[in-house]
């Protein structure tokens, strides 16, 4: 009888859930030190690879170990004593070998424990930083085990992986264990990648011939010396690309599942786009004018609109934005702006209803400070079709919100954002309808991370600025520098122009950082700026001091306008031209450039100033050094992605960043294309996977990735 899809599928899955406890060695007892690792099952234990590996073909005799490298070594404990005493005490030991000696210390550790265990006239197996201390070499807490244990365990490898530690349970045991999770694990696991997307992998084609080795060389090379790395390289890339390719192809499946669900066929008219244009003073630049081409055809598709609008702080998003709002207004759709923070919103709304006057279309704003009474006129007014427009922050997602003909949603700064809230949202529209979406971002998103988290949004890139543009001139100033920035800021004040002050980011307390605000403020007024006038922004004032405090700094009335980080997305003063930001080093860089595009938005030569603390280290100099030398946000987010990681950059945990298990988007970045090209190439000919052998496939991703991706996505 032949073997079918499914016999694989089951047969795969069987294995991969069989609990680590089915293994000889593992007890109550021992599982659960490992399920605190999060290792459960046998397909937990494949993907737990080693750290690194241990090449016994290649053991130098310990006169030619070489200092400043580290090395895996053997000889015989010659010696194994506690010298001096106590705060001072050093246990040292002597390993030698026909050739040479090599001294082994611990200056702290459990002394008792290893001279029980490791007894003179014994072979040990060790690695580690080799070293030379009064003329010998030496090795300083060096990772050792009895060369017989090792080797009961293992006898014929060459090559030994080493696994980051699982709480009480020693290597060798370890070992043991993994040597029979991946035996069985290898054996079971199917071919998943198709030949025609092997084919567009890069690699030579017997890489992809038995998935199975490929597990077992990660975990148990065959090969030491010069192959080794040859091997171990070539088989995480084939399987990181496997993973790669499963998640590729589940993202394209739940795109065009949420295709099928059908989505608003906007029919524009132009009408009122053409008014809006008319009456700006400037023209639309070509990449907005290409942008918003490419935002109006997906509009005018049946299926829902899923484009992630990318553009540099200042380069005009909003204004493409409210165009698209009104493409769909002008065809009898509402749609809904939903910006991050509250004074972001009221901004939007004030700019879009300036833009609108004279155009008959009803904006309304909703946040949280909106008005009992207020709210509920507009709740009724959205429900009957009346507001056409409406901007507002989390409070357009709150339950009792509902449109009567919602057909676009417009999230501003999706980073902020946690994924829930970008579904809610979808959900508004009327049922069987879903709403099409436009996700503006000013933080670039690296193409490695928008491949994973937005794997399933088109991209519309903004990749010009409006034209008379300045770069702004950056420049990191230390204490002693201080006075001569605050003179440099009355000097500019006096021309006419205005200064932000933004105080450090206190990533503990909100509390503490509003109190640093406030003293800032008052300590400017009194002390530094007496000659001007100094304003107050932050994240706790009421909505009325809010937009009263902007309302002076937009006016020209507030010179100084000191704030916490409220001001670091979106708001428009052309006439500002100095951003100084204290203890820049506390700020993310992605962060530091949104502040900085704050200003240099009215053809005026602006300034940043980043005053650096006193303590920086190296790596905070070298970080901020970025800002001085780029303007290019592109840049800046690739260098905040290699530093902080992605979870951070997206705001963690709700970012909804798919969590791989051997791949990492920042050393594989790369790959996620080639793989998305792969998962192209097999979808491309059974867009459902619905035959024969792709429906294992299908199976996989939906177990892996299925409950993941409702959460990333609408539908
Ligand atoms: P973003 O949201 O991308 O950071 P904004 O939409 O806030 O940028 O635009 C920044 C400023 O540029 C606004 O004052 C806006 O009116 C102006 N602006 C937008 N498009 C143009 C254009 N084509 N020409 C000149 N100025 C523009
Ligand atoms: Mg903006």
């Amino acid at each position: 009888m032949a073997i079918t899809d499914l016999d694989r599928y089951r047969q795969m899955v069987t294995v991969m859930d069989t609990p680590l406890t089915a293994l000889k060695g593992v007890g109550p007892k021992v599982f659960a030190r490992f399920e605190k690792k999060g290792l459960r099952t046998i397909g937990d234990a494949l993907a737990y690879l080693p750290y690194r590996y241990e090449d016994r073909t290649t053991i130098k005799p310990l006169n030619e170990l070489i200092p400043g490298e580290a090395a895996t070594f053997k000889g015989v404990l010659k010696r194994l004593e506690v010298r001096g005493y106590r705060k001072r005490r050093v246990l040292e030991g002597l390993l030698v070998d026909e050739r040479g000696s090599l001294q082994l210390k611990w200056f702290r550790g459990n002394f008792e424990w290893l001279l029980k265990k490791y007894k003179e006239g014994e072979e040990l197996i060790g690695y580690g930083a080799v070293g030379v201390f009064a003329g010998r070499k030496e090795v300083v807490h060096p990772e050792l085990e009895l060369v017989e244990e090792d080797y009961s365990a293992s006898e014929t490898d060459p090559v030994i992986p080493v696994y980051s530690e699982v709480e009480g349970v020693h290597q060798r045991q370890l070992r043991r264990i993994m040597k029979q999770a991946v035996e069985s694990g290898a054996k079971a696991r199917a071919a998943l990648v198709p030949p025609k997307a092997q084919a567009l992998s890069g690699l030579d084609p017997r890489w992809w011939d038995s998935p199975g080795r490929i597990w077992r060389e990660l975990h148990f090379p065959s090969k030491g010396g010069e192959d080794l790395q040859k091997i171990v390289t070539g088989c995480r890339h084939v399987a990181v690309l496997e993973e790669f390719f499963l998640l590729q192809v589940a993202l394209l499946l739940k795109k065009s599942g949420d295709e099928s669900v059908g989505g608003v066929r906007h029919s524009p008219t132009y009408t009122l786009v053409k008014k809006l244009l008319a009456s700006l003073d400037y023209e639309l630049t070509g990449a907005q004018r290409r942008v918003l081409s490419e935002i109006r055809s997906d509009m005018e598709k049946p299926s829902p609109m899923h484009r992630l609008l990318q553009g540099d702080v200042g380069s005009g998003k909003t204004l493409v934005a409210l165009n698209s709002a009104l493409l769909a207004v002008e065809g009898g759709y509402q749609a809904a702006l939903m910006a991050p923070t509250e004074v972001l919103a009221e901004q939007h709304f004030k700019n879009i209803s300036a833009l609108l006057s004279g155009l008959p279309v009803n904006v309304k704003l909703l946040t949280g400070s909106t008005s009992a009474s207020e709210r509920e006129s507009i709740l009724g007014d959205l429900a009957t079709g009346d507001i056409d427009l409406l901007v507002g922050t989390h409070a357009l997602i709150v339950e009792d919100v509902s449109f009567s003909r919602l057909g676009l949603i417009v999230v501003d700064e999706q980073h902020r954002f946690g994924v829930m809230q970008r579904v809610k949202l979808a959900e508004k529209g009327r049922t069987g309808e879903l709403p099409d979406t436009l996700v503006m971002t000013a933080t670039p998103i690296p193409r490695s991370l928008s491949m994973t988290v937005y794997g399933d949004l088109d991209l519309s890139v903004i990749d010009e600025m409006p034209p008379g543009r300045r770069p702004v001139a950056t420049k990191i100033i230390k204490e002693r520098g201080r006075k001569a920035v605050f003179e440099f800021v009355r000097e500019e004040a006096k021309k006419g122009r205005q200064a932000y002050v933004v105080c450090p980011l206190v990533e503990e307390s909100e509390k503490v950082e509003l109190k640093a605000a406030v003293e800032t403020a008052e300590y400017f007024a009194r002390e530094v700026f007496l000659d001007l006038n100094v304003g107050l922004l932050h994240g706790r004032m009421r909505g009325a001091e809010k937009a009263e405090a902007l309302e002076a700094f937009a006016s020209g009335k507030t010179q100084v306008l000191v704030s916490t980080t409220v001001i670091e997305v979106g708001i428009d003063v052309p006439n500002a031209t100095v951003m100084l930001v204290e203890h820049a080093e506390r700020f993310g860089l992605s962060q530091l450039h949104q502040l900085r595009g704050r200003v240099g938005r009215g053809g005026n030569e602006s300034w940043c100033f980043l005053l650096a603390g006193a303590n920086v280290s190296e790596d905070g100099w070298q970080r901020l050094r970025v800002m001085e030398d780029t303007n290019d946000g592109f840049r800046i987010s690739e260098e905040d992605l290699r530093i902080r990681g992605p979870g951070d950059m997206l705001g963690t945990r709700q970012s909804g960043l798919p969590d791989f298990q051997i791949g990492n988007i920042l050393r594989d970045g790369p790959l996620l294309e080639v793989a998305r090209r792969m998962a192209h190439a097999v979808l491309d000919d059974d867009p459902s996977l619905g035959s024969q052998p792709n429906l294992v496939i299908k199976w996989v991703v939906e177990r892996r990735w299925s409950s993941k991706l409702s959460l990333l996505y609408s539908g």
